[in-house]
């Protein structure tokens, strides 16, 4: 195609203006600097330990909001309590509890259990989640019970240490809710979320957490503030979006306002 209409490629890539001299010419043939990236926001570190009055004030108003703490879990025995809290793991107390109504109207003594059927086992207590774990723990602790424990659940320890499927946390539990023994303080997920946020502990390890919680609160406490702490936990103290606006621990928590996880 040709004519005087007709514009060339190399017209059409000539630079519009006056030609760039000096200090202009210079910065415009320079490297581009990256744009700077926008600072990420602060995670929140660690909280500060509180001092031991304000764990003193804590168990004060878990007192005042949960008079009436207790295990959730349904029970009329330490039997029945120690079958319910080894189906309670990876579970909830409401569906554990819908299952344990009608299974503890069919095993009632530790040598019923024992001798369960591990198959129509595993299928009464599905709902609860990895059943086939928990009928062989629940059936083998049952055993031990009946073969070494005379059929009772011991009030010690380190016999409840030796039961399948039982420890410090489920030992713990039945030690403080079916006989009031205070050994030690349970630590289930609610417990250690909290007690890390209100600054009872830095530590992230069960075992860490319960030596903590013993050492900063009194013996007396150690039964009630594991239920305290759960009920916080579960009605303000959310695991994802704790409401620290409505919270009756606020005025000692450092995590105030600022926990985003943990
Ligand atoms: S102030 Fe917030 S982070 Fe602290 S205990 Fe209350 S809800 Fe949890």
């Amino acid at each position: 195609m040709s004519g005087k209409n007709q514009v060339s490629g190399e017209k059409a890539r000539k630079p519009i203006g006056r030609p760039l001299t000096g200090a202009a010419a210079a910065a415009a043939s320079a490297p581009k600097a990256k744009p700077r990236k926008a600072p990420a926001p602060k995670r929140p570190g660690r909280p500060r330990l509180v001092d031991d009055a304000a764990v003193a004030a804590i168990v004060r108003e878990l007192h005042t909001l949960y008079p009436e703490a207790q295990t959730a879990l349904l029970h009329e025995d330490p039997l029945q309590l120690l079958v319910a809290t080894i189906l309670s793991a990876q579970s909830t107390d409401v569906r554990v509890n819908e299952v344990t109504r009608t299974l503890f109207r069919k095993y009632r003594t530790a040598a019923d259990f024992a001798d369960a059927d591990p198959a129509t086992f595993e299928g009464e207590i599905r709902p609860t989640g990895f059943f086939r774990n928990k009928t062989k723990l629940v059936i083998g602790a049952a055993r031990r019970l009946r073969d070494v424990y005379g059929s009772e659940v011991p009030r010690v320890m380190d016999d409840l240490l030796t039961l399948p499927g039982v420890a410090r946390k489920t030992a713990n539990v039945v030690l403080g809710s079916a006989f009031g023994i205070a050994d030690g303080v349970v630590v289930d997920t609610h417990i250690r979320r909290l007690s890390f946020r209100l600054g009872i502990t830095r530590e992230d390890d069960p075992v860490k957490i319960e030596r903590d919680l013993m050492r900063r609160v009194p013996r007396e406490e150690w039964i009630f503030i594991g239920h305290g702490l759960i009920l916080h936990g579960r009605a303000v103290c959310h695991a994802r979006k704790p409401r620290c606006s409505v919270c009756a621990l606020a005025t000692w928590c450092p995590r105030n306002g600022v926990t985003v996880s943990a």
